[in-house]
């Protein structure tokens, strides 16, 4: 296989507005929606010089999950670098974690200052046999996937002979959003920051790709990364029922709680961009637990 079988496209209505959302989490070999699209050129290309695979970033990433499958399916080591666990996290391993250590990941624990600078050390270390895929994936060919993506909806666009489609995509790197604006210049990429301030994202747009006009961002000043909170909770316990799709608790509550706060700004049809990342719900609820908030 060379690309992904088209993700299907499901519709839904919320407050009587009509939401497209396009079903990446639903793409097959168990990777998880964008994630998919970032490692799609390793997926569909071969390289018979590498047996392993490093990886650096958070503990419960999607990332991390979605590395480890990729090390499974192309049956090399998993070699994964992490900021030391808390001994609350190291008492209950679930969501990403456990099921990238069952998919035999080797986890190495650095302290939180040695981590920062673990990126540049690793690239200057790295060995013929060795890939390493970062989690900014800066050079990383991430690019290639959402080319795909873009042209699967650039299909539908034309079989539905909708004109002017309007996308939504939470953001954490941009890296999505701006491939996805990249290949879509007919219509209008809308996203928010959920995982630091607006600059910050803006920036990576322009660190990017600075010829991309960039997508547009409805500022989030309200909701701190991956922290449980109640509004949040409510808005995704509305949609969730009436979409009837399961939507990742950390990135997807964020967004739908912007995009619905910024419907005005929208004229024309809506399409959600589904980024997977359901398996780490389970963690995310222990949280929401933990903060009595369910
Ligand atoms: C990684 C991720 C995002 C953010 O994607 P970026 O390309 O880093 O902006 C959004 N939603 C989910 C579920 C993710 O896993």
């Amino acid at each position: 296989m060379r690309e992904f079988i088209h993700s299907p496209i499901s519709e839904f209505t919320f407050n009587d507005i009509n939401f497209l959302v396009k079903r990446d989490d639903l793409l097959p070999n168990q990777i998880n929606g964008n994630k998919a699209r970032k490692l799609a050129f390793y997926l569909f290309h071969d390289f018979p010089k590498i047996d392993t695979l490093i990886g650096c970033g958070g503990n419960q990433s999607n990332l991390m999950y979605a590395l480890s499958v990729l090390a499974k399916l192309k049956r090399w080591q998993f070699i994964y670098y992490t900021p030391q666990l808390s001994k609350g996290s190291k008492n209950s391993i679930d969501g990403n974690l456990a099921a990238s250590i069952n998919n035999d990941m080797q986890l190495i624990e650095v302290n939180h200052q040695e981590f920062k600078s673990l990126p540049l050390q690793i690239q200057q270390l790295i060995l013929p046999n060795q890939l390493f895929i970062s989690h900014d994936l800066a050079d990383n060919h991430a690019e290639f996937g959402f080319k795909q993506l873009a042209n699967e909806i650039k299909l539908y666009t034309t079989n539905q002979r909708i004109e002017n489609l309007n996308l939504f995509i939470p953001s954490g790197t941009g890296i999505s959003a701006l491939y996805l604006q990249k290949h879509l210049p007919n219509f209008k990429v809308y996203t928010t920051n959920c995982i630091a301030d607006k600059n910050y994202l803006a920036q990576q747009f322009k660190k990017l790709d600075e010829h991309t006009p960039p997508p547009i961002i409805f500022e989030n000043t309200s909701f701190r990364f991956a922290n449980p909170n109640f509004l949040l909770l409510k808005t995704i316990k509305q949609v969730q029922p009436a979409s009837n799709i399961e939507f990742d608790l950390i990135y997807d509550p964020v967004g739908w709680k912007i995009l619905l706060d910024n419907l005005e700004q929208i004229s024309g049809p809506i399409m959600y961009i589904h980024c997977g990342g359901t398996l780490g719900n389970e963690s995310m609820l222990a949280r929401y637990r933990y903060n009595k908030l369910i």
